[in-house]
């Protein structure tokens, strides 16, 4: 199946050697994994934006801002209605709203949690 030798053994053998059929299911995965690998370096793009406006400690910063960085507002982790019709959305750990302005706002909650603060936690530690 990967490279046409002529094969020799069992009825069902399908590869002459080991280092063919490594090389076979590499390439398939690779393939397979395509689809999945955009979506994911646009994920990691969009936190790493986001992660540097939250460690300047801002808590809005201008869609047109993210944008023109290379942020895709298609690309989340997950989407909150809350009771009061505001949108939340998630990225992995880090939470924002978009205002009517079309401002980003960052839940203080999750940022000063997961980053802000982790430098003064190890030291109480
Ligand atoms: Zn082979």
């Amino acid at each position: 199946m990967q490279c046409q030798q002529e094969l020799r053994g069992r009825i069902d053998k399908r590869f002459c050697s080991d280092s063919c059929r490594t090389q076979y299911h590499n390439e398939a995965n690779r393939t397979r994994n395509r689809r999945f690998n955009y979506v994911h370096r646009q994920l990691k793009r969009n936190y790493a934006i986001l992660e540097m406006f939250a460690r300047k400690e801002q808590s809005q910063v201008h869609l047109r801002e993210l944008w023109l960085l290379g942020f895709d507002t298609k690309k989340v982790t997950g989407v909150k209605l809350a009771k009061t019709g505001k949108i939340t959305f998630e990225l992995y750990d880090l939470t924002y709203r978009i205002s009517d302005k079309n401002q980003i706002e960052f839940e203080k909650t999750s940022l000063t949690k997961s980053h802000l603060c982790s430098s003064n936690y190890s030291k109480k530690i």
